[in-house]
C-alpha cells in the first residue's frame, strides 16, 4: 500500500461526492458511546465493515425545505446519486480499503447516527437529523470504510436544532422528546414540515 496521505484522500472523496449538497466525515471513535443509547448497539456501522475507521454522510435536503429541489432532482442527479459512491468506493478499494454504501432505505444501520457523527446535523427531538437550510430528515446515504479520513468537526450545540420543539409538538407518536415512539406508524412528516430551520 502507497503512503496514505489523509487530507488528500479526503478531499478527493468530498470532490467525488460534490453532487450532493450535504457531504461529511465521522471518525470510528465518535461511535463509542453508542452503547449507552437505546436501539444503537446492534446498528453500528461494524455490521457492515468490522474494522471501519470512518464513515462519510452525504445526501440532500428534504424536497419540502430544499429550495431548488426541482434542479436537483432531475434524471442527472438521479444517475450521479447511484454512481458517484460507487466510485469513491472503488477508489478506496483500490487504496487497499474495504468500503460498504449504505443506501438510504436501509434500516439495518442508523443513518441518523452517523450524520450526527458525520458533523452534518444534530439529533431533534423526534429521532431524525435536522441539517440548517436543509430541514428535518435529509435524504442520506453513507459509505463505512476502512480508510483512516479526516474527521469534519463535529457542531456546536444548536448551530442546527434551534430546541423550538415543534416538531415534538406535530409528532403524533412521542409525548417526550427523544422517547423512541412506534416505528411502525411513523411516516406521516409532520416533523419535517413543523421545523423551521
Ligand atoms: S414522521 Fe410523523 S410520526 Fe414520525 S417522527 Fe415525524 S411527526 Fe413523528
Ligand atoms: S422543529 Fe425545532 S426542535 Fe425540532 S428539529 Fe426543528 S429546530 Fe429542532
Amino acid at each position: 500500500m502507497s503512503t496514505f496521505n489523509k487530507e488528500e484522500v479526503t478531499s478527493k472523496v468530498k470532490s467525488m461526492l460534490s453532487n450532493f449538497r450535504i457531504v461529511g466525515v465521522g471518525s470510528r471513535e465518535r461511535f463509542a458511546d453508542d452503547e449507552k443509547v437505546e436501539g444503537l448497539i446492534d446498528r453500528g456501522p461494524e455490521k457492515y465493515v468490522p474494522n471501519y475507521q470512518s464513515v462519510i454522510a452525504f445526501g440532500d435536503g428534504n424536497h419540502k425545505k430544499d429550495k431548488d429541489s426541482n434542479e436537483t432532482f432531475g434524471w442527472d442527479y438521479f444517475f450521479s446519486e447511484l454512481i458517484s459512491p460507487l466510485e469513491v468506493v472503488e477508489y478506496l478499494d483500490f487504496l487497499g480499503y474495504k468500503s460498504h454504501i449504505v443506501h438510504k432505505n436501509d434500516i439495518e444501520v442508523s443513518l441518523v447516527n452517523i450524520g450526527v457523527k458525520a458533523g452534518i446535523g444534530e439529533l431533534t427531538p423526534v429521532n431524525s437529523l435536522v441539517v440548517r437550510g436543509y430541514g428535518l430528515s435529509p435524504v442520506l446515504q453513507a459509505i463505512i470504510t476502512e480508510a483512516p479520513l479526516l474527521a469534519d468537526e463535529l457542531p456546536k450545540a444548536k448551530a442546527h436544532c434551534i430546541q423550538c420543539n415543534l416538531c415534538l409538538k406535530a409528532c403524533p407518536i412521542r409525548d417526550e422528546a427523544y422517547a423512541p415512539g412506534d416505528m411502525s406508524i411513523c411516516a406521516c412528516n409532520k416533523c419535517a414540515e413543523a421545523c423551521p430551520v
